[in-house]
C-alpha cells in the first residue's frame, strides 16, 4: 500500500519520459502525488495500491505535464496597437521608428510605469496563459535598458509568482536594444551591462539567466560575446536571440558558452545546427513573431532534426512582434508554419521547454520525483491541442499537486 496525497486514475497519459518513445503515451494510466511531487506516473496495470486522501476519476481524459512557456517578454508598459494599425495602413518599420514607435516606445512606457501598474498590466496576460494550462513561464526584462528599470521589470516578474500558482523564471535581457542615452556609443552600454548591471542583478538574485539579442539590428557578435562572458563570470546561465533576421553566428556563440537555448533561428545554417547539437543547446522556435511580422523564412526544422537538436516552442509574448498569450495557438502555428509534428509541438511546450530553461530535472515530464504540475484535457486525441484555433479544451490544471 503506497501512501500519497492525491491520485488521478482512469487517465490517458503523455508522460514525455525520455525512456519512452515519442510523447511516452500510456492508454490506461495513473498519476499519484505526495508533498507536491509525483511519486508514480504509469500504467494502471502493475501500479501499486494507493492509499490517498483524494482519488480523482479522469474519465479517460488526457494528462500532459503542465505547459511551459520558455520565452516571453510578458512584463511591459502600454502596448503597440496604434503602431499595428499604422502598419496595416502601410507604414514601414522605418516610418514607425521615426515617429518614435517600435521598441523605444515600449521602453519609454515601461520606464514611466510603476511597479504596481506593471504588475496589474501583466496579470491578465499571465491569467490567459494559466487558463490554457501553463504552469511555468520564463519572463525576460529588456524594456528598461537602465539598471533601475531593468530591476523593476525583473522584480515584477518575480512578484507574479506570489500572485498566482505558477513558477516564474526570470532572464536579464539588458542587451535587447540600445537605450537612447547610448545611441552614439553602443560599446559604452555594453561596458555598463557587463561591469555594473550583470554583477548587481546576480547579487540581488533577480535573474536566473542572461539573454542577448545578437543581430544586425541588435548587438554584434563581439558585443554579445562580452555579455555572455560577464554572465558566466557572475554564475548565471545564458541564452541568446540568434539568427532571426540574418546569419550572424549567434548559434555558434551560444554553443561556445554552453547556452541553455538559442532562440528564433530562422537563418540558422548547417554549421550552426551542428554546434547547437554538440553543446546540447535547445533550439527555441517562435512562430508568433514569424506570423505577426509576416516573415517568409522558416527556421530550418529538417536541419535541426537531422543534427539531433532538441526543439522547444514558445509564445515570445511581447507587445511589438508577438502579442500572444496562447500556448495552444503556439502549437497550432508551429504545426502550420514550421511543419512540426503533433509530438514535437507537445514536447516543445513541455519536455524540451523544460530543457531550454535548464529545469528538466524538476519539470517537463510525468516521472517520479518531478513536481506534480499537470494539464488535464477534454480531448479524445492529443492532436486536438494543436488542431483547434481559439478553442480551449483544458479541463483542469494542477500545480504542485493541487
Ligand atoms: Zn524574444
Amino acid at each position: 500500500m503506497m501512501r500519497c496525497d492525491r491520485v488521478w486514475r482512469n487517465a490517458r497519459l503523455a508522460t514525455l519520459a525520455p525512456s519512452r518513445p515519442g510523447i511516452g503515451a500510456i492508454g490506461d494510466g495513473v498519476v499519484a502525488s505526495k508533498g507536491g511531487n509525483i511519486i508514480y506516473a504509469g500504467a494502471a496495470a502493475g501500479a501499486p495500491a494507493f492509499r490517498a486522501n483524494d482519488i480523482i476519476d479522469c474519465d479517460g481524459r488526457w494528462i500532459t505535464p503542465g505547459l511551459i512557456d520558455c520565452h516571453t517578454h510578458l512584463v511591459y508598459g502600454g502596448n503597440r496597437s496604434a503602431e499595428f494599425e499604422q502598419r496595416l495602413e502601410g507604414a514601414s518599420y522605418e516610418d514607425i521608428a521615426r515617429m518614435g514607435g517600435g521598441i523605444s516606445a515600449t521602453v519609454r512606457q515601461t520606464r514611466a510605469t510603476t511597479k504596481d501598474a506593471l504588475l496589474a498590466e501583466a496579470l491578465p496576460r499571465l491569467d490567459a496563459m494559466i487558463r490554457e494550462g501553463v504552469t511555468t513561464i520564463e519572463i525576460k526584462s529588456g524594456y528598461g535598458l537602465r539598471l533601475r528599470d531593468e530591476m523593476k521589470q525583473l522584480s515584477v516578474a518575480r512578484k507574479l509568482e506570489s500572485c498566482r500558482p505558477i513558477k516564474v523564471l526570470t532572464t536579464f535581457l539588458g542587451a535587447h536594444a540600445l537605450p537612447p542615452e547610448f545611441k552614439a556609443n553602443p560599446d559604452r552600454y555594453i561596458d555598463k551591462i557587463c561591469n555594473v548591471m550583470i554583477p548587481r542583478i546576480a547579487e540581488t538574485e533577480l535573474a536566473d539567466a542572461v539573454d542577448v539579442f545578437c543581430e544586425t539590428i541588435g548587438f554584434s557578435l563581439q558585443q554579445a560575446t562580452r555579455v555572455l562572458a560577464a554572465a558566466k563570470k557572475a554564475g548565471l546561465a545564458v541564452k541568446i536571440h540568434a539568427e532571426q533576421l540574418s546569419n550572424s553566428g549567434g548559434a555558434a556563440l551560444a554553443a561556445r558558452f554552453g547556452a541553455l537555448s538559442a532562440d528564433h533561428l530562422e537563418y540558422l545554417d548547417e554549421t550552426g545546427a551542428a554546434a547547437l547539437a554538440g553543446a546540447g543547446t535547445v533550439a527555441v522556435l517562435l512562430p508568433g513573431a514569424f506570423y505577426f511580422l509576416r516573415e517568409k523564412k522558416c527556421p530550418p526544422v529538417d536541419l535541426l532534426r537531422s543534427a539531433g537538436v532538441k526543439i522547444a516552442i514558445a509564445s515570445d509574448c511581447n507587445p511589438g512582434t508577438s502579442p500572444m498569450t496562447s500556448p495552444l495557438l503556439v502549437m497550432n502555428m508551429a504545426a502550420i508554419f514550421f511543419h512540426l509534428t503533433i509530438e514535437e509541438c507537445i514536447a516543445g511546450m513541455t519536455r524540451e521547454a523544460a530543457r531550454a530553461l535548464g529545469r528538466f530535472r524538476e519539470i517537463g515530464s510525468l516521472e517520479p520525483g518531478k513536481r506534480c504540475d499537470l494539464a488535464i484535457w477534454n480531448v479524445g486525441d492529443l492532436s486536438e491541442l494543436a488542431y483547434n484555433i481559439g478553442f480551449n479544451p483544458l479541463h483542469s490544471r494542477v500545480w504542485g499537486g493541487s
